[in-house]
């Protein structure tokens, strides 16, 4: 039974990480014009309502978005991302991963979504008409359509990591996902964990892929004892300039890092 909803973290600095980084890539990878394919493992319900009651609860986009929204100039795709996703749904909602991506693609690229609990499942069809949402195991889906048509692309996969098992699989669903897919660009976001949890599956993952990069964040945690106190994302085949990209992140960043 899945318990994980993303509304109550949306928007957090995870968030403001994760999507910053697919925003670029995604806006870098559109600049040639040739068609190309967005996968995402796990995609969330699009659209979230920062004024909502599970915001409130957690206060982790009032610690995130709300003080990183200034960060970015407005033409950075992220910042533009938010700008149409406010624009479109009213001033505190918050683009998921699937709409941050909508907003830089092009009619001719091929997007395909998956959303395993009904409920998310089901409010991402509405957010997004017209798109293919399947809801299944995202693992499985990604498995079973790569290589996507056309080959130029780039997969998310951004799971809840509520299945512990999670740590010890996802290389393996890598390496198999890479084999299938040499030439893609796989981004995995992981948390950074005060117990270390995720730092096995990061040296089997550098191990496998020498050449991928891995760029992490620090921040406080969103509540005292709250394990997680950064964010990373692991790229296979990044776009040129990536890094650039993701040591500009860092400055960014360090406004917020814990002093150590
Ligand atoms: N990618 C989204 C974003 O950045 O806006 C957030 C996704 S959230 C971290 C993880 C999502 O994965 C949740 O909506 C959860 O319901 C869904 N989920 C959990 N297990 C899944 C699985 N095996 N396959 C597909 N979706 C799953």
């Amino acid at each position: 039974m899945l318990s994980y909803q993303h509304a109550y973290h949306a928007g957090n600095l995870a968030d403001v990480h994760k999507h910053a980084l697919l925003a670029w890539m995604l806006d870098y990878m559109v600049q040639k014009p040739k068609a190309l394919s967005y996968l995402e493992t796990h995609a969330g319900r699009a659209v979230y309502d920062l004024s909502g009651p599970e915001a409130a609860k957690t206060g982790e986009a009032a610690q995130g978005i709300a003080l990183a929204q200034g960060w970015f100039a407005a033409d950075h795709p992220y910042a533009r991302a938010l700008a149409k996703t406010r624009a479109d749904h009213g001033a505190q909602a918050y683009p998921g991963s699937p709409l941050i991506a909508l907003n830089t693609l092009r009619f001719e690229d091929e997007v395909t979504l998956a959303e395993l609990h009904p409920a998310e499942a089901e409010a991402l069809r509405a957010a997004l008409p017209g798109v293919t949402v399947s809801q299944t195991d995202g693992f499985a889906m990604a498995l079973s359509r790569c290589p996507p048509d056309p080959r130029r692309g780039l997969l998310l996969c951004d799971p809840s990591w509520e299945v512990k098992t999670d740590y010890d699989d996802v290389p393996e669903f890598l390496r198999k996902l890479h084999r299938r897919w040499p030439v893609g660009v796989l981004a995995l976001w992981y948390p950074v964990l005060t117990d270390a949890r995720h730092r096995p599956m990061l040296r089997a993952l550098h191990r496998q892929f020498p050449d991928a990069v891995s760029h992490t964040v620090s921040f406080p945690p969103a509540r005292p004892g709250h394990g997680m106190v950064g964010s990373g994302l692991f790229v296979v085949n990044p776009p040129f300039g990536f890094v650039d990209e993701a040591n500009a992140l860092s400055r960014l960043f360090a406004r917020v890092a814990p002093q150590t």
